[in-house]
């Protein structure tokens, strides 16, 4: 994947082989999680075999996007039918589910949530189920139509948006839309007026792409007094072009960052966070967190939980089980079938998302179809 020329270089296309995905994988569909022992049913606490503690859900709701970024989604993909996906109802039901086992914080995501018709009603149903951090990953692009003030009244606590270049010509390259660094920062503008504070801006940097932005996102975060979150291309693109050179690592970013500003690492991080924070030395709003999934994976604290729009509990991000929901939902199982179901499918998590190792082989799913 290179969008950046080499110096001497015309601007390269985009060069990206063309997949097509299956959502679902073929080998899980429909399938049910083993039985838990006995000691995995803790009263509002959901363990895994690793010792984890899991307190974070992220809940897709929709697998369609309006961008089909180059490291994310080719622009042929195929989306689930939309009979397959999860109601509003069942969304609701699994949230007050995992409340019930022990769930802390939920994060709505997608695809592009804000692409999902009841998305209002949503927010208002989760917001009354009182989750501690009630939070929004979007791209931004639709937030000058959307109801913030009503969302933040309604419980949303904190929204992340995306924007993984500075540069114009290149933010379109990379989501392959006419869409501009200024929308962000008008959704940036937006969510402030709202209420939403504060306010996180993630960046995937790729090698080739946009390395060469890394110090600018730090004046980015600086001028919009955001907290801007750099993350290591993951393998979870449809077309399957990563591969360890395309990773910009944690060290180097922070190199690159270090070399215009002082950091000051920020302590008293959450361990199970996805990132590591830092504010900048002279005292300048805005922060910096640098998310390393591949060179300083963070498994040992993982506590997240993954629904797909189309219903499956998907244990850890990179996971090849998968364990089928919806099909439970359909049913009509109770509260206590649907608590046993998340107790049995948390206890299959694996205990790394294995990158560094040779065996290791990306999910059929890419980050849109399960839910980043
Ligand atoms: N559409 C929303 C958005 O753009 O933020 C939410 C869904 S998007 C899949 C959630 C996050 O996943 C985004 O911040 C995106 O940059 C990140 N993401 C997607 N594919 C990724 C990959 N291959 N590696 C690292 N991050 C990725």
């Amino acid at each position: 994947m290179r969008l950046r020329p080499k110096a001497g270089e015309e601007q390269a296309p985009v060069t990206l082989a063309l997949t097509i995905l299956h959502n679902e994988s073929a080998t899980t569909a429909g399938r049910t999680p083993p039985d838990a022992p006995a000691r995995a049913r803790q009263p509002g606490r959901l363990l895994d075999s690793h010792g984890r503690t899991i307190r974070d859900l992220r809940l897709s709701i929709t697998d369609r996007c309006n961008y089909r970024c180059v490291y994310c989604m080719d622009p042929d993909f195929r989306y689930r039918p939309k009979q397959a996906l999860l109601s509003l109802e069942h969304y609701v039901t699994m949230a007050r589910v995992g409340a019930s086992v022990g769930i802390e914080k939920l994060r709505i995501t997608g695809g592009e949530p804000t692409l999902y018709p009841q998305l209002t009603e949503l927010i208002r149903e989760l917001g009354a189920i009182g989750f501690a951090d009630l939070a929004m990953t979007t791209n931004g692009s639709l937030l000058d139509r959307m109801p913030l003030e009503q969302w933040r009244h309604d419980g949303l606590d904190r929204l992340t948006l995306s924007l993984d270049s500075l540069k114009p010509e290149r933010v379109a390259a990379i989501t392959r839309t006419a869409t501009s660094p200024q929308t962000v920062i008008a959704a940036i503008r937006l969510a402030r007026n709202a209420g939403f504070d504060p306010i996180k801006v993630n960046a995937v940097v790729m090698r080739g792409v946009n390395d060469d932005e890394i110090a600018d996102f730090a004046d980015f975060a600086r001028e919009h007094a955001i907290d801007m979150r750099l993350i290591e291309f993951m393998p979870l693109d449809s077309s399957h072009a990563w591969n360890r050179d395309s990773v910009v690592c944690a060290d180097e970013m922070l190199k690159a960052i270090g070399d215009r500003y002082e950091l000051v690492a920020l302590n008293g991080a959450d361990p199970s966070s996805t990132s590591v924070n830092f504010r900048f030395g002279d005292g300048a709003p805005g922060r910096i967190g640098i998310i390393a999934p591949v060179s300083r994976p963070f498994c040992g604290a993982c506590s997240r939980l993954r629904i797909t729009a189309d219903g499956k509990v998907r244990p850890c991000l990179f996971s090849h089980e998968e364990w089928d929901l919806r099909a439970l939902l359909r049913d009509g199982a109770t509260d206590d079938q649907l608590a046993q179901f998340l107790i049995d499918s948390m206890w299959t998590k694996q205990a790394g998302h294995g990158i560094g190792t040779a065996q290791f082989t990306p999910p059929a799913r890419t980050m849109s179809a399960i839910g980043g």
